[in-house]
């Protein structure tokens, strides 16, 4: 797929816009929670502010040899740091080559471009070596910092920029991206939902295929759900947590469905049938406190971290609230899903 997809087509133009009329920050902060898309912008902007055939946003990339070389992250006039997203630190031997490469004149290009990567891991006292750039970049430069929210870095950082915030990919959009990659259509609906807006989490979810495992355990856990969770009984915390945001984000559904009768806000919109039968089956009230007890105990495993005794109070209660039994509608009403 063709990253032009994963680019926020109207900030792109906002951003082409100040080019035209030459009214140009010359440091941005690009927030926005998904980084892939902060990263497409920052690339898109750079193509824009180089690219010696075209200005026009919907026709960049165009193809010419500048946009396909700041798109394979090999043109020397557009630099990034922080690429290594491993590393919890941007180090300041990093910002002190960006401030002495600010005073070059482009190489190549029109404008050199500088992109901050991940710039909530610049420590303190790289944030003030690259402030001191900030207060008066030499023109002929855009410095841009990519960051989830504006809050992770100095407030006298913030203040030098021009904010441009990068929203979180809707639905619609994940699925499509996943369906293009090569997803099933279902499938890729699911993990879309799911998501949140997170391309990334979608996509390792792919990567590890949670659409089956969910469904099987969705199966294990209406037919018998003290056997359910007993699989989990020499399970590490981190993954009793899976299982508990599982149980929650599912009960979460029967609520949401109890109340609009509508499938549109569901994660497992797959299971429709599913969810509509215990809907039918258990009163409102009674999955409320489900998912408030359900909740309690996963906090309590973060804070404690006994997992064994959360997987004991979880089975108590969902057969105190639920029952045990499998119940009737499985046998009556298979949802095909799975
Ligand atoms: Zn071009």
């Amino acid at each position: 797929m063709s990253s032009a997809g994963l680019v926020d087509q109207y900030l792109l133009h906002r951003l082409t816009g100040q080019i035209e009329r030459r009214q140009l920050s010359s440091t941005y902060l690009f927030t926005g929670p998904e980084s892939e898309k902060n990263k497409q912008l920052a690339i898109a902007f750079a193509q824009a502010l180089n690219c010696p055939r075209t200005e026009r946003p919907e026709a960049l990339p165009c193809g010419c040899t500048v946009c396909r070389r700041i798109e394979a992250g090999v043109h020397p006039d557009v630099m990034w740091y922080g690429t290594d997203e491993e590393s919890n630190a941007i180090k300041i031997s990093q910002v002190r080559e960006f401030r002495s490469l600010l005073a070059l004149k482009p190489f190549e290009g029109k404008v050199k471009v500088f992109i901050f990567n991940g710039a909530e891991r610049l420590s303190s006292e790289a944030q003030n070596a690259l402030l001191k750039s900030l207060e008066e970049p030499p023109r002929g430069n855009a410095i841009v910092l990519l960051v989830p929210q504006a809050n992770v870095l100095f407030d006298t950082v913030v203040s030098r920029a021009l904010e441009i915030k990068v929203p979180p990919f809707k639905t619609e959009e994940i699925r499509n991206i996943l369906v293009e990659e090569g997803a099933a259509e279902k499938e890729s609906e699911f993990l879309a939902r799911m998501a949140q807006g997170k391309l990334a989490r979608a996509r390792e979810a792919l990567q590890e295929g949670w659409f089956h495992t969910k469904n099987q355990w969705l199966d294990s856990l209406v037919k018998n759900p003290i056997a359910f969770l007993d699989q989990f009984g020499e399970s590490s915390r981190g993954h009793i947590s899976v299982v508990l945001a599982f149980l929650l984000e599912w009960l979460r559904d029967v609520l949401v469905f109890e109340v609009s009768g509508e499938s549109e806000f569901l994660v497992h919109a797959d299971r429709i049938r599913l969810i509509e039968s215990y809907a039918e089956r258990y009163p409102f009230d009674s999955v409320l406190e489900l998912f408030e007890r359900i909740e309690e105990i996963r906090k309590a495993l973060r804070d404690y971290g006994n997992q064994k005794l959360a997987l004991t109070q979880t089975q108590i209660l969902w057969g105190k609230v639920v029952g045990n039994d499998p119940p009737p509608f499985i046998l009556k009403k298979p949802d095909g899903g799975g």
